[in-house]
């Protein structure tokens, strides 16, 4: 049997030692109600202001009350749009991107179904916004403005603190949203620094090694937003719902680590870079997706051409490796990824994307294995390809012309 190689933590992350052990004594002793008025009571409180405290210095050393823990990213994202949406009935222009995550993505779709004009800006191959296309965008109406900071598929990085400073300087309504769900714990946000613009971000637990099912909304001071969750005080009237306790202690504990061991784990960045390398070495027909553009050091998105990812996927499970194709939430389903649709990546490979994705306990070894597996996996699956000409082991000639190879 092997042992299992994990490297698809843009999925989700193992929960870390560390905020496993913090976590405990709050399934376990400490249940109280924080809210409550007696002495164990205030310890559960005063271990969610500590876990605030420690979200909020991941981001910025924002102050800790301008952060709201959700049930996830989801309904962060959810609560960014609608609830800024419901604060502002009269303005009527929303921007996002085409390749948001399906919770902002979706969002932007409702609000079309609700009457609103939202312009959903698309990216180039590399998987860039353009520059010129956004600053047209922006209206004296528009309500807000929502950019990723970091595509999961891709992991290519938006300038989201340029993209910020540019819509409050054009109009200083406008509200700036970004979903730092991949990117917090992985690379450095500064809310008070460069991305003193944002108003709003969100991040789930479970990328950064926290448990599923917490999420934090940063809202900065001032942002008109009304509650989409109410029939409770907590979370000083805005969310309402008994807090889930453990798993916000467990998300303070993961922030407290990733933003002490970010600088110590280049390590990622390198095994990403080894991979890459090696695999672009030893398979031809194969590309990055968002090679070129700013990404995240974790994340390699492969554009394999002439196969499907789904059956790249299923050998790499008989090895033991785990990753993923396109994007999680999409997959079950026969569409290609929005993703790759808007990078326009060619016919032959728009099925065939896989995506590694490692964490800071990715090992040297694992990566050697998926670096002599990966290839082994795409030779044989193409040999059985109807586009490959197997004796010849080269793509068929008399490929139809729609099936053009960027390479
Ligand atoms: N945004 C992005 C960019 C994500 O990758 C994800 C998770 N796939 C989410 C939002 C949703 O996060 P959650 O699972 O916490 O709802």
């Amino acid at each position: 049997m092997n042992s299992l190689i994990y490297a698809d933590n843009n999925a989700t992350t193992a929960i870390a030692p560390e905020a496993m052990q913090a976590m405990l004594p709050y399934l376990r002793d400490e249940y109280f109600n924080p809210s409550s008025m007696y002495d164990p009571a205030a310890r559960v409180a005063e271990a969610l202001r500590t876990a605030r405290h420690e979200a909020a210095e991941l981001i910025g050393s924002v102050p800790p009350r301008n952060l709201f823990f959700t049930s996830c990213a989801t309904e962060s994202n959810n609560w960014a749009i609608f609830g800024a949406a419901a604060a502002a009935p009269d303005r009527r222009h929303v921007i996002t991107t085409a390749v948001e995550h399906p919770s902002v993505l979706e969002g932007g779709k409702e609000l079309v179904r609700r009457g609103y004009d939202v312009t959903f800006l698309g990216v180039n191959s590399r998987g860039e916004l353009n520059l010129d296309d956004y600053v047209k965008a922006l209206r004296p109406d528009t309500l807000i403005v929502s950019i990723m900071h970091a595509n999961n598929e891709t992991g290519v990085l938006f300038p989201v603190a340029e993209l910020a400073r540019i819509a409050k300087e054009t109009h200083p309504a406008i509200l700036f949203h970004t979903d730092a769900t991949q990117s917090a714990g992985k690379v450095p946000i500064d809310l008070q620094g460069d991305f003193r613009h944002v108003d709003l971000l969100s991040f789930s637990g479970h990328k950064l090694h926290a448990p599923k099912g917490v999420g934090v909304l940063f809202l900065r001071a001032g942002t008109p937003i009304r509650p989409i969750l109410i029939g409770g005080h907590q979370e000083s009237g805005r969310r309402a719902g008994t807090e889930n306790v453990p798993h916000i202690v467990a998300l303070g504990a993961a922030c407290r680590i990733a933003r002490e061991r970010m600088k110590e784990e280049s390590h990622i960045q390198a095994f990403r870079d080894q991979l890459e390398a090696k695999i672009l070495r030893r398979i031809p027909y194969i590309e990055i997706n968002g090679a070129g553009a700013p990404r995240l050091p974790n994340t390699l998105n492969l554009a394999v051409h002439f196969i499907e990812g789904e059956s790249i996927l299923m050998q790499l499970n008989a090895y033991g490796i785990c990753a993923s194709s396109g994007s999680a939430c999409t997959s079950g389903s026969l569409e290609p990824s929005h993703v790759l649709k808007a990078m326009k990546v060619p016919f032959t490979a728009m099925h065939g994307s896989v995506r590694f994705s490692f964490s800071r306990y990715t090992t040297g070894a694992e990566v050697d294995r998926i670096a002599d597996l990966f290839p082994l996996t795409v030779q044989n699956l193409r040999r059985l390809s109807p586009y490959w000409d197997p004796a010849r082991n080269e793509p068929r000639r008399d490929l139809p012309s729609s099936a053009s190879v960027r390479v």
